[in-house]
């Protein structure tokens, strides 16, 4: 079984996916922080994100301590990450792992869940449960601010949400996987509930698919 997840920045997509996962004993993959990593490294190596040869590199050669990098999680490093994802090198490099770990779970688990931008359109696209989550751009940056203010950095929201955007209109516009509901993905619009309410509204899309297909079977 494969649960796809996909949407832009902050719409929710880790949390739900962590939570499909425990609730139905899958495994988790956080697809973004591979490119996260291959950012990262390239910035610790004082490279541009934007040099594919550099970039490609980086991916090719991804570690285990590549993926514990401290600043993973960083403004700077997200900026980078959607950079070198938008290098057609760096994704090929990168979809192997994604789609063993998608078919062979890790842990031997049943199932998997993996969230990202293009889970359900190239990585898994024979999912049987695809979820594309959005909400609102304010709404999606004022939740990334409050996690970084959480997290003790410091930023305005004026600037998150400039970054928010300026991720999202690069992860749309590159040629190559770009950001987009699958045709067969189930729309999720997190924008006016809350965790509760939209694990609830995923579960309820993923039961539904579960028993159609126990009853055809
Ligand atoms: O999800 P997260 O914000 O950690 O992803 C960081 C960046 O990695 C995204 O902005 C996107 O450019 C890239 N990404 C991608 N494909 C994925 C997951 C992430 O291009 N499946």
């Amino acid at each position: 079984m494969v649960v796809a997840i996909d949407g832009p920045v902050a719409a929710g997509k880790g949390t739900l996916a962590r939570r499909l996962a425990a609730r139905y004993g899958y495994a988790y993959l956080d697809t973004g922080s591979l490119y996260r990593a291959v950012g990262s490294k390239v910035l610790r190596q004082g490279g541009d994100p934007a040099d594919e040869a550099v970039a490609t590199q980086a991916a090719a050669t991804l570690t285990e301590s590549d993926l514990a990098a401290p600043d993973l999680r960083t403004e700077p490093v997200g900026l980078a990450a959607s950079k070198v994802a938008a290098i057609p090198g760096v994704r090929a490099a990168l979809l192997d792992y994604q789609r063993r770990y998608a078919v062979t779970p890790p842990g031997g688990q049943p199932g998997a869940v993996l969230d990202g931008r293009d889970i359900g359109t190239v990585v898994c696209p024979d999912a049987p449960v695809k979820l594309f989550v959005t909400a609102r751009d304010e709404i999606r940056a004022q939740r990334r601010y409050k996690e970084l203010l959480d997290r003790g950095e410091t930023a305005t929201f004026e600037q998150v949400l400039a970054d928010l955007r300026r991720r999202d209109a690069q992860d749309q516009a590159r040629a190559t996987a770009p950001l987009k509901p699958a045709a067969d993905a189930h729309l999720l619009d997190t924008s006016d509930l809350d965790i509760e309410a939209a694990v609830t509204a995923a579960v309820d899309i993923v039961n539904d698919i579960l028993n159609r297909g126990s009853l055809s079977r």
